[in-house]
């Protein structure tokens, strides 16, 4: 037997086994023996009949008084007594009238169930049974609970896995000696073993811990590579004047919040050192965000450096153009901007390369695309990355290869990172917050729409676009299709055209043409569109301070952080705005919706996204196959301490990856997080 073998060779696995398993990816051995239990529930206690109480039980007695009733067709029951000299207890079983034949009255039995009321009787429904002189398998033991399916069921899994236990030998250690020399760690290969057959409590904390172990160690290892990078990279210090930034704030139609002024200094504190900034601006949706960039821009601006401004869409990259143009006239800066597109045609877009080289200390408004442009970045002190959520890894890789030097970093996100998240795998990256929004804001007014309710939904919706403001619809799709239910663009569009011809409207999704998707935008912005019915593509920047009411069609089709972002369109002036979540029916509205109604706060919405959604979703691409690790393992003092020493070691003892072939391939994706995806 060897870890390869297919999962066919072991003995009562068929046709139809074999298809259940390759239904959850497993066809080999070692397939098998990395399936990983969901939980454990402990029956390893023997419970004395004296003494049972209502729940997981365990006893060892014997059985007597089999009796098999047939109720219906597909209904049979038997039913039996199992004593164990102190008192005896009712065993049910349905439809397993196998029971009957095989279990012997002169046996001693471990007997494992929930003993609960059933029928106005206490009794223990469906046991497991085993003989006490064979190795337990599914009773009296700590069992694993394994991911189920229709055809697969725990029971089978864990007969099967003792016939491939003693395989769990053959699996290679890919950790630095020391974790389980010094560290004291469990053996990869102990720590699976005890994951599907625990020998105590005790034992299985310690397997889990190990596993825990195996994921966050590279990501820690990961982070404090890029530290040592970052730190012996040079990056050009941009002087702060004090002069500039007062001339900026001066020109600005409005008073900076107290929070913009301290992340504003914050990064020029960062710009001044010859070492690269990366700093991640949190600020919720409206909290201003953008000034806080221009002003990193035009400090490096001022210097005659070049500066990239990266957005998400084409869309955005154009409004930013447009708002940053405004910001940058009154200092004389306007000339020095550039806007770069995919879809600009070949001779705009190299009168813009043109200009962007040309013109000293430039800053160049783009897409992702920006980076592959042709344009020169040998002068670029600064690159600027808006709501990517993403790290700026591989733009630092790319602008490393192009350029002599690396720039200073800044992203600026609306999806805050947990914290537990940001102390321990991201310390690379500082952290600065929006907390306060510009004070003239008002709560957006949210609120979920049965279908019982929407004439009166419909009726404020015509007082708001009567009263001169503007109004989006929301919907999750494009097409008409027999899964979108209606929640789609063009279905929703010809109704709203019937409900409100009165006024004009305009749709915008993403597969259209982007000059066309520019156009509908621009007519929105000048107010030519009083409603615009759109897909997410208005998700993230989108900026018309006129308009007061969003409603979401299928608001369940969405997560938490995307609703927070579409929300995030209205409320952009000292207007109330409000937010409606279209129901399609009566059914109970689902707990996170609830939670979002209440919860305006984006910094609280990330926590319970995390919370509800569990972080295999948020943390996706970091997943390599292995349970176990979940990010509340971040707060677990213990495991984190222990990664640390790991880390500390590893450069103590002067280790090099390349030694460690499959540990350098976690610590390379590590590298390329992605999170809240
Ligand atoms: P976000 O953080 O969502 O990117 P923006 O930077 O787009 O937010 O800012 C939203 C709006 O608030 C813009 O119209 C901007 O001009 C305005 N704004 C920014 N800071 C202030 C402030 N301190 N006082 C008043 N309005 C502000
Ligand atoms: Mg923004």
């Amino acid at each position: 037997m060897k870890l390869t073998d297919p999962i066919d060779s072991l003995p009562g696995v068929g046709v139809k086994l074999s298809t259940a398993f390759a239904l959850k990816g497993i066809t080999t051995l070692q397939d098998l023996l990395f399936y990983l239990p969901r939980r454990h529930d402990d029956y390893s206690h023997i419970t004395p009949l004296y003494k049972i109480r209502p729940g997981p039980v365990s006893l060892q007695g014997r059985i007597n008084n089999l009796k098999t009733r047939r109720i219906r067709r597909n209904l049979a029951i038997t039913e039996g007594i199992a004593t164990d000299g102190t008192d005896s207890v009712k065993l049910v079983w349905f439809n397993q009238p196998y029971r009957q034949g095989a279990i012997k009255s002169d046996q001693d039995y471990f007997i494992s169930g929930q003993y609960k009321l059933s029928n106005h009787h206490y009794s223990i429904i469906n046991p497991s049974v085993e003989l006490v002189s064979d190795l337990p398998v599914q009773s009296a033991r700590i069992l694993p609970i394994y991911p189920e399916s229709k055809s697969l069921k725990s029971t089978q899994i864990r007969r099967l896995m003792t016939n491939v236990l003693t395989l769990t030998a053959t699996v290679k250690e890919f950790m630095p000696e020391y974790v389980s020399d010094e560290l004291n760690l469990m053996s990869y290969a102990d720590a699976l073993a005890t994951l599907h057959y625990p020998p105590s409590m005790a034992k299985l904390e310690e397997a889990k811990l190990r596993l825990n172990f195996n994921e966050l160690f590279p990501l820690m290892l990961a982070n404090e590579l890029s530290m040592q990078d970052m730190n012996r990279l040079n990056a050009t210090p941009i002087a702060f004047k004090v002069q500039l930034a007062k001339s900026f704030v001066d020109k600005l139609p409005f008073r900076l919040t107290d929070d913009q002024r301290r992340v504003i200094w914050q990064i020029y504190q960062d710009m001044e050192s010859d070492k690269p900034m990366n700093r991640l601006v949190e600020g919720d949706v409206g909290s201003g965000k953008t000034v806080v960039a221009v002003m990193a821009a035009v400090m490096a601006m001022d210097e005659g450096y070049k500066v990239a401004f990266m957005a998400p869409t084409e869309l955005l990259a154009k409004q930013h153009a447009n708002t940053i143009a405004k910001l940058l006239k009154p200092l004389g800066l306007g000339e020095r901007l550039v806007l770069l597109t995919g879809s600009m045609t070949k001779a705009k877009k190299k009168l813009a390369i043109d200009q962007a080289n040309h013109t000293p200390g430039s800053l160049i408004i783009g897409t992702h695309s920006l980076l592959s442009s042709g344009v020169d970045w040998h002068d670029l002190a600064l690159l600027i990355i808006d709501e990517q959520h993403r790290f700026g890894v591989d733009q630092r890789m790319e602008i490393q290869k192009q350029a002599s030097h690396v720039p200073h970093f800044l992203s600026i996100t609306a999806t805050p990172i947990p914290r537990s998240l940001a102390l321990t795998v991201l310390s690379d990256l500082k952290l600065s917050q929006l907390k306060t929004k510009p004070d003239r804001r008002q709560e957006i007014i949210t609120s979920l729409v049965a279908p019982s309710g929407f004439d009166r939904f419909l009726a404020k919706l015509k007082d708001e676009l009567t009263a001169g403001h503007q109004a989006y619809i929301v919907c999750p799709y494009i097409k008409a299709n027999d899964n979108h239910d209606g929640l789609d663009l063009e279905s929703l569009a010809q109704r709203y055209a019937k409900l409100l011809p009165q006024f004009d409207q305009g749709v915008l999704h993403g597969q259209m043409p982007p000059e066309e998707q520019t156009a509908v935008m621009q007519d929105f912005l000048s107010g030519k569109l009083n409603l615009l019915i759109a897909t997410t593509v208005i998700e993230v920047g989108v900026d018309v301070p006129n308009a007061t009411l969003m409603g979401i069609y299928g608001p369940e089709r969405f997560g938490l952080a995307q609703l927070h972002q579409l929300r995030g369109r209205v409320g952009r002036s000292h207007v109330q705005s409000f937010c409606y979540l279209i129901q399609a029916d009566d059914s109970e509205p689902l707990p996170r919706l609830r939670e979002f109604v209440r919860l305006t706060d984006g910094f609280a919405l990330s926590e319970l996204d995390l919370k509800l959604r569990g972080p295999g979703a948020i943390y996706g691409k970091l997943q390599h196959g292995q349970a176990g690790f979940n990010l509340t393992t971040l707060d677990d003092a213990r495991l984190v301490g222990l990664v640390k020493q790991a880390v500390d070691l590893f450069f103590k003892r002067r280790l090099n990856l390349v030694n460690y072939k499959y540990l350098s391939q976690l610590v390379k994706s590590a590298q390329h997080i992605t999170y809240l995806n």
